[in-house]
C-alpha cells in the first residue's frame, strides 16, 4: 500500500514540518487523499517574513538578469515534470486533464516571460530642460511582500505573482488556499532546486484566518497581493491600510456575455456554455448572466439548453470528461443554496439544478451544469458570485438595452460579447464596465502577457499580470544628474 505523502512548509530554504497536518482531497473522489500538508501556525508566518527580510539585501543587489536565470531553471524543472504536476492539480482541484494542463503550461510559460523582464526591468529616461543635467528613473523592490491566493488556479496564480514579485528583487511569504495547496508547492520546490537564495521564497499553508491574521501583522511586511472573494479581500484592505501597506486586491466577478442577434449563433453558443461551464464555472472570469437580444432568444436558449445537456460531468481524470466537481463541500453547498435561491426567484432551472450522485459520483462533489431562463436584472442569481456551473440567461430589448443590464452589478471583473457588427463592438468595448472584454470568444481564458484585472468591486490596485505586474512590485527611484 502507498503511503500518504506529507508536504512541509518552506522557511529560510529549509523544509519545515510543524507537527500538525492538514488533508488535502480529491474532490472528485474523497476516498482519495492526495497528500497531507504541515499546517502552519502564526509563529511560522513570524519567521518566514523574518527570514524574507534577513534576505532582501543580497538578493535585491543581485543584478536582475541573474534572478531571471534562477526563474528560467525553475520554469524548466516544471517543464521537465509537466505530467506529474498536472495530473496532481486535477486530483487536487477537481479541473479537467487537459485544464490542469493548461494551467500548468502558463505558469511555466509566466515564470519564462518574468525570467525575461530581468534582463529589461523597464525604467525612464527623458531629456532635461536644463543643460548638462542627466535625469532617469530606475526600479527598485518595495521590500516583503505576502501572496496569498484562491484554489481556483492552484498553479497559475501563485505563478503570475511569484515570478514578478522576485525579478522585481522583493522577497516572499505565500500563503497558498488551504483546498489546493500541492500545485503552488511543485512551483516552490522548483525555485529550491533552481537554488533561490535562503529566505527569499517562503511558503507556509494552514489556516487562512490564523495566517492571514499573522502575515498582516509581520513587521517585515511591505505589501499583499491577494486574490480571493470580496469578503476576505476588504478585510485584508482594512487591515492593510491601518498600516500603509501596498495593497492588490483582486477579487470576484458576476460577468456578463452580450449575445446580440446578428452573432455567428453556433460559435455564440459554444462560448457560452464554455464561459458558463467549464473549470466547473469555477473562474473568476467565468459567464454567469448571457444577456440575449430578444430577436433570437427563444432560438438560443433552446440551443444553450441542448449543448448544455450534452456536457459530460465526471472525474477529470477520465478522458472525454468536460465538466470536474466542486472543489470541496463548502463551495457545493453554495452553489446549491443558490439554486434554491434560483428556483424561488425564477422558477425551475432548464435543465441541472441537482447534485450528481450515479456512476460513481457519489464521493464527489459534482453538481448538473444548471441553466435559469428570464432571470431578471434584481434577481439575486443576477447579482452575487455563485462560483459554479449555474447560468442566468436574461432577455435584452436590444444593445443598450442589454449594455445597461450588463453594467448594473457592482461588479467589473470580465465580460464578452457575440456580435458580427463592428460598431456595436466599439460601443461595447468603450462602454462596458469591466477590466477584461473579450469579442467572439468566452469570458474566461486570458494570456499573461497583457494586463490582468477588474474594475469596480472586483478589484483594487494596480493589475496583474503583463509589463503592468512591474507597477506593483517595484517602485521608482528618479535620478537628477550634472555632469
Ligand atoms: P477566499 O476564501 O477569499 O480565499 C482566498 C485565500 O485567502 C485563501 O488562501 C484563503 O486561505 C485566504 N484567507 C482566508 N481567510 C483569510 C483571512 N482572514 N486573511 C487572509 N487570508 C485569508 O477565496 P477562495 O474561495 O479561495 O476563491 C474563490 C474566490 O476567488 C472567488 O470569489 C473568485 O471570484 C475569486 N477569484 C478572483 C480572481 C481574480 O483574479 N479576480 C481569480 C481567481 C479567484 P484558506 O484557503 O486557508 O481559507
Amino acid at each position: 500500500m502507498m503511503t500518504t505523502p506529507t508536504f512541509a512548509n518552506y522557511i529560510n530554504g529549509e523544509w519545515a514540518e510543524s507537527g500538525q497536518t492538514f488533508e488535502n482531497r480529491n474532490p472528485a473522489n474523497t476516498d482519495d487523499l492526495v497528500a497531507l500538508f504541515s499546517k502552519g501556525t502564526p509563529q511560522d508566518i513570524a519567521r518566514a517574513a523574518d527570514a524574507a527580510a534577513a534576505a532582501l539585501p543580497a538578493w535585491s543587489s543581485m543584478n536582475a538578469p541573474a534572478r531571471g536565470n534562477i526563474l528560467f531553471k525553475a520554469a524548466d524543472l516544471l517543464d521537465r515534470r509537466f505530467d506529474s504536476i498536472a495530473a496532481e492539480m486535477t486530483r487536487e482541484e477537481g479541473k479537467t486533464l487537459p485544464e490542469a494542463k493548461g494551467e500548468v503550461r502558463r505558469s511555466i510559460n509566466i515564470f519564462r516571460y518574468f525570467a525575461g523582464e530581468g534582463a529589461r526591468m523597464p525604467g525612464m529616461l527623458v531629456p532635461s530642460e536644463r543643460d548638462r543635467v542627466h535625469m532617469f528613473a530606475f526600479r527598485k523592490p518595495i521590500g516583503v511582500v505576502g501572496l496569498i491566493t484562491p484554489w481556483n488556479f492552484p498553479s497559475a496564480i501563485p505563478a503570475w505573482k511569484l515570478a514578478p514579485a522576485l525579478i522585481c528583487g522583493n522577497t516572499v511569504v505565500l500563503k497558498p488556499a488551504s483546498a489546493a495547496p500541492l500545485s503552488s508547492w511543485r512551483i516552490v520546490e522548483a525555485l529550491h532546486e533552481a537554488g533561490i537564495p535562503r529566505g527569499v521564497l517562503n511558503y507556509v499553508a494552514g489556516p487562512g484566518g490564523e495566517l492571514g491574521t499573522a502575515l498582516l501583522q509581520a513587521k517585515p511586511l511591505k505589501a499583499v497581493s491577494f486574490t480571493g472573494s470580496c469578503q476576505i479581500g476588504n478585510w485584508l484592505h482594512g487591515e492593510a491600510s491601518k498600516r500603509r501597506l501596498r495593497i492588490q486586491l483582486e477579487m470576484g466577478g458576476k460577468n456578463p456575455t452580450i449575445v446580440l442577434a446578428d452573432a455567428d449563433f453556433n460559435s455564440a453558443v459554444e462560448n457560452v456554455v464554455n464561459g458558463a461551464f467549464f473549470s466547473t464555472g469555477q473562474k473568476c472570469t467565468a459567464t454567469s448572466r448571457a444577456i440575449v437580444e430578444e430577436a433570437i432568444y427563444d432560438k438560443f436558449l433552446n440551443a444553450l439548453i441542448e449543448r448544455t445537456r450534452k456536457l459530460k460531468v465526471g472525474d477529470g481524470m477520465q478522458p472525454g470528461i468536460e465538466i470536474g466537481p466542486l472543489v470541496d463541500q463548502a463551495q457545493m453547498d453554495t452553489v446549491l443554496k443558490y439554486i434554491e435561491i434560483g428556483k424561488k426567484e425564477a422558477g425551475a432551472p432548464k435543465t441541472g439544478g441537482n447534485r450528481m450522485t450515479g456512476d460513481g459520483r457519489a464521493k464527489g462533489y459534482f453538481v448538473e451544469p444548471t441553466l435559469f431562463a428570464d432571470v431578471d436584472e434584481r434577481m439575486t442569481i443576477a447579482q452575487e458570485e455563485i462560483f459554479g456551473p449555474v447560468l442566468a440567461v436574461m432577455r435584452a430589448k436590444n444593445f443598450d438595452d442589454a449594455m445597461r443590464i450588463a453594467n448594473n452589478i457592482p461588479f467589473g471583473l470580465s465580460s464578452s460579447i457575440q456580435t458580427t457588427n463592428l460598431s456595436r463592438v466599439f460601443d461595447y468595448v468603450y462602454r462596458m464596465e469591466a477590466g477584461l472584454l473579450t469579442v467572439n470568444l468566452p469570458s474566461a481564458g486570458v494570456e499573461y502577457q497583457l494586463p490582468f484585472g477588474g474594475m469596480k468591486d472586483s478589484s483594487f490596485g494596480p493589475k496583474e499580470q503583463g509589463p503592468a505586474a512591474l507597477e506593483f512590485y517595484s517602485d521608482y527611484k528618479t535620478v537628477y544628474l550634472k555632469y
